[in-house]
């Protein structure tokens, strides 16, 4: 959890500007990307707020979108704390105002959250999206089932969209004696004096989380899942041209793509963008856990389509340019799971938040509570 002396002193010696803090928080900020079920693929942020020689509090914050797991020691970025203390305070501010005056030239944007972060009094902040939270506060008395499971000041904070709107949602949780968030929709909040404070909050989070979930039921046996993919890869690529497929046949992704849990959509929402509201559903409704025939395949993914059109039709706004309407993450009772994109590595990132969003699913003891469309919409197509 913590980083060794020498880890310490070796990145110290390479970057001689960083204070010990900020080496802390960096190599605090990998180890947390370094646990796929805590935060992937750009999710969750990280802070140290830390007072110069001239006596002002720095703010230093993850870089918007940047990946916590291959952070660079560059990618927690300077923000004036009182001047993001104050920004809050600004009635008239829009998404786009709070960006324009957080941003720093020549440098990455600030992430969305630093106005949650900012008006946390504790130095050390930590943002995840663990998945046994996200099974347990996403279900239909998950508020009231995670407040009671944490304990005395838990604060759970009803969905809101990242940037000011859930800014402002977490101003109005921060009551006197909160010790943590969890954010419905999205992921867990935990703070503290000092960085171990912070960690153990959320890996206890997670403990007691994983105390409520279901076991996943291993996948039946059946044929080869190799032998199954082969025969099914060609119609799948002649279905989705100029696709790459990424194909995940481990144990754990037999059991998924087996679960009968397709039918919702992805738990937390900045993943959207890249695995659509829904996956689909390759499953041979006839034979349950073993994957379609190829012309069923094609039959689902026409019926996914309509429903993918009919979503944009309602709930898209005029002038926004929608995504192919295509499946991202496709599940194969038997054969495993598939993801899909525009790249080698767009398939492969879209296969691991498919496996996430079925895992958080799959393990939920109660069957999960989805967002309304237009919430789902507004996160998928976020400058919309
Ligand atoms: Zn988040």
């Amino acid at each position: 959890m913590l980083p060794d002396e020498a880890q310490l002193r070796a990145l110290r010696d390479a970057h001689p500007a960083l204070s010990p803090a900020r080496a802390l928080r960096h190599l605090t900020a990998r180890w947390l990307g370094a646990h796929p079920h805590l935060v992937m693929h750009g999710a969750g942020n990280t802070s140290l707020k830390e007072r110069g020689q001239d006596g002002r509090w720095t703010l230093w914050i993850k870089a918007s979108g940047r990946d916590l797991g291959s952070l660079a020691v560059d990618e927690h970025l300077p923000v004036d704390l009182d001047l993001a203390r104050a920004l809050l305070a600004r009635e008239d501010l829009c998404d786009r105002a709070l960006a324009a005056a957080l941003a720093l030239p020549g440098r990455p944007a600030p992430s969305l959250e630093t106005l949650m972060h900012a008006q946390i009094e504790a130095p050390w902040v930590d943002h995840t999206h663990p998945e046994a939270v996200l099974s347990i506060v996403n279900g239909p008395d998950g508020a009231e089932q995670i407040a009671a499971l944490l304990g005395p000041g838990t604060a759970v904070v009803p969905y809101a969209r990242p940037g000011l709107a859930l800014s402002r949602a977490v101003q109005r949780a921060l009551r006197p004696g909160v010790r943590r968030l969890v954010l419905r929709h999205h992921g867990l909040v935990t703070w503290g004096e000092q960085p171990e404070d912070s960690l153990r909050d959320t890996l206890r989070a997670v403990r007691l989380a994983e105390g409520l979930l279901r076991p996943l039921s291993p996948s039946p046996a059946g044929p080869d899942p190799a032998q199954g993919w082969g025969q099914l890869r060609p119609y799948l690529e002649r279905l989705l041209p100029g696709d790459a497929l990424a194909w995940g046949a481990s144990e754990e992704d037999l059991a998924l793509a087996a679960a009968g849990v397709t039918d919702g959509a992805s738990p937390t929402t900045d993943h959207l963008a890249r695995t659509r509201p829904w996956l689909l559903d390759g499953a041979d409704p006839a034979r349950p856990g073993t994957s379609a025939s190829p012309e069923q395949l094609a039959g689902a993914l026409a019926r996914w389509t309509a429903r993918y059109q009919a979503y944009l039709d309602h709930h898209l706004p005029p002038g926004i340019h929608p995504f192919p309407a295509r499946p991202r993450v496709i599940t194969l009772p038997g054969v495993g799971l598939v993801g899909a994109g525009g790249s080698d590595r767009e398939a492969a990132v879209a296969l691991d938040l498919g496996r996430s969003a079925l895992r958080v699913r799959a393990r939920a003891p109660h069957p999960l509570v989805d967002l309304d469309l237009g919430e789902l919409i507004a996160m998928e197509y976020p400058d919309a």
